[in-house]
């Protein structure tokens, strides 16, 4: 974590400061009172409910050496160490970015519609056969949690694999100008957020302003199987050179994984066309194996032999509910995809259902798509249109946009194979008399559906 004085810090963040003694040492810093630790810089952000500002006090009572205090919130309570600052949260953005410069880390930044966290952890588990490693914990990919990761980082920090997440332009350019990448990683591009960014072509251009904080002569991995990303490249803001690299499901790419095998709780390929070595991610889906694409292109960068990269992959720790597999107490096999979904991942996740070997029945639970703009039925229905009998055995779909997808899967299954509930605990009632112990349920949905209170009920009655 960060360790500097109270006057260094104040420099950095352009602020005055009121109380307490520049020569201070403040260790690491922290925006909740719930988690603040004894030294720490306290960060009062500004939230839609709340004012960080209000819990300053009690901040200081739990252990905190100083806080930012932004000037049109009064005065600093009396006596403690302040710096006022013009704006907190851009405060906080500045320290982090000044900090960044400070440290010899490298950075591996990583955006796309889906798959940043899997990508995220796979990256750093390959480079942390070699580097001594840090990555983003959980999603914290935004504006507050991207600098908050960099100032847990520290001199000994050799590598950060880095998510950059957005809803809007701007943002990743944000993101990308504080952590100066010496590599960028853009998974995929789908449709998430096209509310704010209009058209696919809109997503692509936002992903792309990763480059902009690109280090000159970096790498950027892409995805070679979406054409945007390749033909908006030469508009994009970057530096004079860059090392691309296209990875992807065909061999067209520089990086594609073959002789793919695909099971319940993972996925092996090679690279390329290659006999060995063999790959192994704890992760399943041909998706997965083309996200590992990226891994594989980071950890060469980095110097990393295939073999080192293999082992890293295989070693890899997901980060749960996507696609986590799940036994239920009379052994119903659950995959539990439920963090979220878009249109993509979830064909993505009906993909690997289809190939999987094996099972009873094939059972999909699908929750609304959410986020998806003025086209939000067409792409419920397009799901709805991929179903097809010979694939799954039931379908399940829960919430009121899902109702297209099962009014336009309804038509080509046996009668009462589609189902659509509106009601969570209907729906696991009727899963549960459906379902055998030898079946797989595919469970997917938005972040907002919360379908992962489904996939526990189910695990605990199955
Ligand atoms: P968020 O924007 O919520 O942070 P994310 O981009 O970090 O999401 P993950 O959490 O890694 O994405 O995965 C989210 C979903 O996308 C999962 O259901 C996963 O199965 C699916 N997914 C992962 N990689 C891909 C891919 N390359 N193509 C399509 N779907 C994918
Ligand atoms: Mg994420």
């Amino acid at each position: 974590m960060m360790i500097r004085t109270f006057g260094e810090v104040a420099a950095m963040v352009s602020g005055t400061v009121r109380n307490g003694d520049e020569s201070l040492v403040i260790r690491g810093v922290s925006k909740d009172t719930r988690t603040i630790g004894a030294g720490n810089l306290y960060i009062p952000i500004i939230g839609e409910r709340f004012d960080g500002h209000d819990y300053a006090k009690e901040a200081f009572r739990l252990g905190a050496t100083a806080t930012l205090w932004q000037q049109d919130r009064g005065e600093p309570p009396e006596g403690v160490p302040a710096i006022v600052v013009d704006d907190a949260l851009s405060a906080l953005q500045r320290l982090a970015a000044r900090y960044r410069e400070q440290l010899p880390v490298k950075i591996v930044g990583v955006t796309g519609s889906n798959g940043k966290t899997t990508t995220k952890d796979m990256i750093a588990a390959v480079l942390a056969v070699k580097y001594n490693v840090r990555k983003t914990e959980g999603n914290l990919n935004g504006d507050i949690g991207l600098p908050l990761m960099i100032l847990q980082m520290d001199e000994g920090t050799e590598l950060a694999v880095l998510e950059m997440g957005m809803r809007g332009f701007g943002e990743i350019e944000l993101l990308t100008r504080i952590a100066k990448p010496e590599a960028a990683v853009i998974t995929m591009i789908g449709e998430a957020h096209l509310e704010r960014l209009g058209s696919r072509t809109g997503i692509a251009r936002a992903k792309l302003e990763i480059l902009a904080g690109l280090k000159e002569g970096g790498l950027f991995a892409y995805n070679g199987d979406e054409p945007l990303l390749e033909s908006l490249l030469s508009q994009a803001s970057k530096p004079e050179s860059i090392i691309g690299v296209r990875f992807g499901s065909g061999a067209d790419n520089d990086l594609w994984p073959s002789h793919v095998s695909v099971e319940a709780d993972g996925a092996a390929f090679t690279l390329n066309g290659a006999k060995k070595p063999e790959f192994r991610i704890p992760l399943p889906g041909r998706h997965n194996a083309v996200n590992a694409m990226a891994a594989v292109a980071v950890g060469r960068h980095f110097g990393l032999s295939d073999e080192e990269i293999a082992s890293g992959l295989g070693a890899m720790k997901p980060t749960g509910m996507r696609i986590e597999r799940m036994r239920g107490a009379t052994g119903l096999t659950v995959l539990n995809d439920a963090y979220n979904a878009s249109p993509a991942s979830t064909l993505a996740s009906l993909e690997l259902l289809k190939e999987l070997i094996g099972f009873g029945r094939k059972i999909v639970v699908l929750g609304d798509m959410l986020e998806l703009g003025d086209e939000e039925e067409r792409f419920h229905r397009n799901i709805g249109s991929a179903l097809s009998p010979d694939q799954f055995d039931y379908v399940y779909a829960f919430g009121p946009l899902s109702r297209h997808t099962a009014d336009e899967a309804m038509p080509s299954f046996p009668q009462g194979r589609v189902r659509w509930f509106d009601n969570k605990e209907e729906m696991v009632r009727d899963i549960a008399s459906v379902a055998r112990s030898q079946d797989i349920v595919l469970v997917k949905g938005s972040r907002g559906m919360r379908l992962e209170e489904a996939v526990q009920r189910l695990v605990d009655v199955q």
